[in-house]
């Protein structure tokens, strides 16, 4: 088995179909919303890419890394792009959610992925830890960047969740919005300072919480202090609407 947090081989190349290692898939068969962000609650497909180059100690998708928990063989599969953006097509619903796990890790699959999704008329949301820059070719009419970078207090060190370059290059594509997750005001505080200091906007803060009870009393200690810096507020739809179930 791979290490917790080991960053895996890049998407392979069968015949001439860039393959993507893919957690899961949904929200075809059943429908779903977006849960978090600018698009709350809009309809929306999720592809969720497996692997991650951080290891979280919050994380709450830790079947996508965290292989002393769980088996990869179980957990992901290689799936075509073509393959993917047939599954999507086959939708009307228009927002296509890719996720993870940290997709940019397999960002040269990632480039015919977005290519072909919105060849099929839809629109992505990539939602990045915010480590890895992001390659040209995806900044275009029709992506956005959910960029979420990962605070102490979500347990992992800063010094491998915040880098600059990789902050700066997202905040000057005009093409990325900057959600963080936190749960306390001290974490607000630590916002500020990165948002002056690598020009990160907008700032989205999301309360962290995996029940609905915890997601509702962390935005209640938050919301005035967000309003007060004229921050964006959003919630955790998925975890109100489905308490958090896999595959909604
Ligand atoms: S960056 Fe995201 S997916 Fe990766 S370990 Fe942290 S919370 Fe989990």
């Amino acid at each position: 088995m791979t290490a917790p947090g080991l960053v895996p081989e890049a998407p392979t190349v069968g015949g001439t179909d860039v393959r993507l290692i893919i957690a899961e898939c949904f929200g075809v068969e059943t429908p779903t919303f977006q849960g978090e962000g600018p698009s709350c609650g809009h309809p929306a497909l999720f592809i969720r890419l497996s692997r991650c180059n951080l290891t979280c100690a919050r994380c709450d998708t830790k079947y996508t890394w965290d292989w002393s928990r769980f088996d990869p063989r179980q957990e992901s599969t290689k799936r075509p792009v073509t393959d993917l953006v047939t599954w999507a097509a086959s939708s009307p619903v228009e927002l296509v959610v890719v996720t993870g796990g940290e997709p940019l890790i397999q960002q040269r699959g990632l480039v015919p992925l977005v290519r072909g999704l919105l060849a099929a008329g839809k629109r992505v949301e990539c939602e990045t830890n915010g480590t890895i820059a992001p390659d040209p070719a995806l900044l275009v009419e029709g992506v956005r960047f959910n960029v979420s970078p990962k605070l102490a207090g979500f347990g992992v060190e800063e010094g491998k969740s915040i880098v600059p370059s990789a902050l700066e290059s997202f905040a000057s594509s005009g093409r990325a919005l900057f959600k963080f997750v936190a749960s306390s005001l001290a974490d607000l505080d630590r916002i500020a300072e990165l948002s002056d200091a690598h020009g990160l906007t907008p700032v989205w803060v999301m309360p962290e919480g995996t029940t609905a009870e915890a997601v509702t009393a962390t935005t209640r200690v938050l919301a005035g202090a967000v309003a007060a810096r004229r921050w964006h507020l959003t919630t955790r739809l998925h975890v109100l609407a489905f308490a958090d179930a896999r595959g909604r």
